[in-house]
């Protein structure tokens, strides 16, 4: 789900910010594809938190085919798969017992 701008359907990654294209505050919340790019990452060497178990965590902004620039974990099916920017990824469904505080990503 994502903030669409009411008045002309922009989607935006935040509903506290005015719409991007129109400048208006009014959204709602609207199911998008899940699908996008990477946009650039970093590797978090320091740990990773409760309910992502790859190590070291990947952290990433992808840019969904929608417009808006989200940040997420990045999950790779394994610990030597390479990640690079513009690799494309999909969302992955979170787990009800563990909530990370920001979505997970894994290549497409
Ligand atoms: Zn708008």
């Amino acid at each position: 789900m994502l903030p669409k701008c009411t008045e002309c359907g922009e989607f935006r990654a935040s509903l506290s910010n005015p719409c991007p294209k129109c400048s208006s505050p009014n959204a709602h919340l609207a199911k998008c594809s899940g699908r996008g790019r990477i946009y650039s990452y970093l590797v978090e060497h320091w740990g990773a938190p409760q309910g992502y178990s790859q190590a070291p965590a990947i952290i990433a902004v992808v840019e969904l085919e929608e417009g808006p620039r989200v940040m997420g974990y990045v999950v790779l099916p394994d610990p030597d798969a390479s990640i690079s920017v513009n690799m494309p990824v999909e969302a992955v469904a979170q787990e009800a017992d563990h909530r990370l505080p920001m979505p997970r990503f894994r290549p497409r």
